[in-house]
């Protein structure tokens, strides 16, 4: 197909989806909630294709193929695509819903950048296949990340990349994997935050550098007023998968409250865990309950001898 072709069916789709797209109603009349699924046998997709309009899906890994079921986002403008994170799976299948969503719009895999919110497995295993069908993949290091968008005074800063008539921000918030991004997607005012504001257990790394991430995606949200923050993952049932914008505020508070004493902060919507000191604590619980099996062994031993 050639560029003006696309280009004049794209903005004609854009078009057709260019009234405001009021997010959170489209959320609300979602045909089903996004519960756990109580019996994998009848659920066949392995993942679940939500349209918020013609250019902007959710893409939800089944329950039943992963416990982590990560959300993916597909954007698309007048000129490119944009994939947030490829999930659990190898990407066979994602590369066939993704194909056949580009092509409605007039794309192929050479038109699509494939970015992460952050490098944990569960967003980055189908990366290869993407690759190998031609998008352009980001890396996975804190130095691929910085590279690619630009940011220098990384993790400072906030880039940008503009799929045509559609603009996507980038904010680097390190703290819950060091190369942690969050994306504005200016069109529909969402706020995709990966694993770093979820409803759920927000796990932290670095202490430090979550704090200020917190402080400057608060900053941020105050600038550009989301509709929504939609997170990488859903850990409660019967609740809605967006956030407030508000609920940056209140991860500025927790994220306060954690320290090495106390590694659990909770909310009314997540609870922040500091994992670090979390696994230390789990790792001397088991080094003294071996350590008093030992004892034991020994001190049975040494009554048998006497
Ligand atoms: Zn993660």
């Amino acid at each position: 197909m050639t560029t003006v072709l696309r280009w004049v069916i794209t903005s004609l789709l854009l078009k057709v989806a260019s009234s405001p797209l009021d997010v959170n109603a489209r959320l609300a009349v979602l045909e089903e909630p996004w519960l756990s699924p109580t019996n994998c046998e009848l659920i066949r997709d392995p993942i679940r294709v939500e349209p918020l309009d013609e250019i902007t899906f959710i893409l939800r890994e089944s329950p039943c193929v992963d416990q982590e079921a990560p959300f993916l986002f597909l954007l698309m403008g007048t000129v490119r695509a944009l994939l947030v994170d490829t999930g659990t799976q190898d990407g066979v299948f994602l590369a066939e819903v993704v194909s056949q969503k580009l092509a409605e719009n007039g794309f192929g895999f050479t038109d699509l950048v494939v970015a992460h919110t952050h490098s944990h497995l569960d967003h980055r295993s189908g990366d290869e296949t993407f690759v190998n069908a031609g998008a352009i993949v980001v890396g996975h290091t804190v130095e691929e990340v910085q590279k690619f968008w630009n940011l220098e005074a990384w993790p400072e800063g906030v880039a940008s990349i503009d799929l045509g008539d559609r603009l996507i921000e980038i904010l680097p918030i390190p703290g819950h994997n060091d190369n942690s991004i969050a994306l504005f997607d200016h069109r529909t005012r969402a706020l995709l935050s990966g694993d770093s504001l979820i409803r759920g257990n927000i796990n932290v790394t670095d202490l430090i550098a979550f704090r200020q991430s917190v402080a400057r995606l608060a900053r941020f949200v105050d600038s550009v007023n989301p509709s929504v923050v939609l997170g990488g993952h859903l850990e409660r049932d019967n609740v809605p998968l967006g956030l407030a914008p508000a609920s940056v505020a209140e991860l500025v508070v927790l994220s306060e409250r954690v320290n090495f004493v106390r590694p659990f902060a909770s909310g009314d919507h997540f609870t922040i865990v500091y994992l670090p000191v979390v696994l230390v604590a789990i790792g001397c619980g088991v080094l003294l309950l071996i350590g008093g099996l030992i004892s034991r062994l020994v001190l049975s031993a040494k009554r048998r001898r006497m």
